[in-house]
């Protein structure tokens, strides 16, 4: 069968249409522009899959109808597409809150009018919709929601911090979806679930050049793991919630051909961590694994005596119905490392 994925380019979205590809089946992946299209075709030739992956250029997703071609004939759909970053002077509508709510509630409306043989459609939603950092360890579940983040932008409008915009436009797109889902449900054959990821890191795919250039989240990653200058004790203490960007990838995958899935809201979380544990995981590492960057020790004694984390999530919705086995941290570090070097940075 045949998966519709939305922003197919993009550091998550890759590893998701590579697994579709390597489980069997089709994928048609949209883009912003021919040339990160034929990438994409480019790089899935190049594992053997050119007769099963079809690149779509879908400009402007919050443009009415984006959608309407690229839905026809797809069997499910995985809209992953989503403005993240954080290199905003004024964050404003149009950079996050209409592509990431009118692109979601966009696909969902194609899907509605055109996506006559499509069973399910799986959203790419964040743990930025589940909580707000919290300041004493706590332990969040599908339950929870971010209420704040939407509140802030609602009251500081255009000065609001930018990474705070982005958690408002994950919570707020989240919403839609489900909100049309439930106006809609009588009228459509397939069903909604949304994945809420924490922290993604592990080896990219898509089509970067530079450390310079990577996506947010492993751009935060490769700062404090290759940095070139010493981060503070304060800053490597820092504790979050992580996940490998090949388990979230594949959650994407399970959350489509699992029926139990269906309706359910989803994180997929491997652990909590602190930002020391990565730089001991890359230390630990055999130097051939290595980028000719050289690694920081940091703050080794942070991590003596009892670990305290911020945030963890309660796994037992994710374990029950997608049953991930997770990467560890050192496999992680060690893969994107890894990469990182064969790309020669
Ligand atoms: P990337 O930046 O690598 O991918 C984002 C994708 O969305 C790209 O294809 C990008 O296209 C597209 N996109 C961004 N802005 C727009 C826009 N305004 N209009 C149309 N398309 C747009 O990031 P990730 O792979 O990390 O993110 C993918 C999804 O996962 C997003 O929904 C994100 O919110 C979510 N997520 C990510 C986490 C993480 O830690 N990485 C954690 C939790 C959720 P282009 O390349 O043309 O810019």
């Amino acid at each position: 069968s045949k998966v519709l994925v939305s922003g197919a380019n993009g550091y998550i979205a890759m590893w998701v249409a590579r697994i579709l590809l390597e489980r069997g089946y089709s994928v048609r992946g949209t883009a912003r522009s021919a040339d990160k299209g034929k990438s994409m075709s480019d790089y899935f030739a190049s594992l053997g899959y050119g007769d099963k992956f079809e690149a779509v250029v879908v400009e402007d997703i919050v443009k009415e109808g984006a959608f309407d071609e690229a839905v026809k004939g797809v069997d499910a759909i995985e809209h992953t597409a989503s403005p993240f970053h954080t290199n905003l002077k004024e964050p404003d509508d149009a950079d996050f809150l209409r592509p990431a709510v009118q692109g979601t509630v966009g696909m969902l409306k194609s899907a509605l009018k055109n996506g006559t043989q499509v069973k399910r459609v799986v959203v790419t939603s964040s743990c930025a919709a589940v909580m707000d950092p919290p300041s004493k360890p706590t332990v969040f579940s599908e339950n929870d929601w971010n209420v704040t983040s939407p509140r802030l932008v609602e009251e500081q409008g255009s000065n609001t911090a930018p990474l705070t915009v982005y958690r408002a436009s994950k919570t707020l797109a989240e919403k839609a979806a489900w909100q049309f889902y439930e106006d809609h449900k009588n009228e459509v054959e397939w069903d909604l679930v949304v994945i809420n990821p924490p922290f993604v890191f592990g080896p990219p795919i898509h089509n970067i050049t530079s450390l310079k250039s990577l996506n947010t989240s492993l751009q935060m990653w490769s700062d404090m793991v290759l940095s070139e200058t010493p981060k503070s004790k304060e800053a490597l203490s820092g504790s979050f919630a992580w996940v490998d960007v090949r388990d979230t990838a594949l959650g994407h995958v399970l959350a489509l051909e699992k029926p139990e899935a269906g309706g359910q809201r989803i994180i997929t979380a491997s652990g909590p961590c602190i930002w020391q544990e990565w730089l001991d995981a890359a230390n630990s590492l055999p130097s051939s694994s290595l980028p000719s960057q050289p690694l920081q020790k940091g703050f080794p004694e942070i991590l003596q005596g009892e670990k305290v984390y911020l945030v963890s999530y309660d796994k037992s919705k994710e374990q029950r119905i997608l049953g991930i086995k997770f990467h560890t941290q050192v496999e992680t570090a060690k893969d994107t490392l890894e990469e990182f070097a064969r790309r020669g940075w």
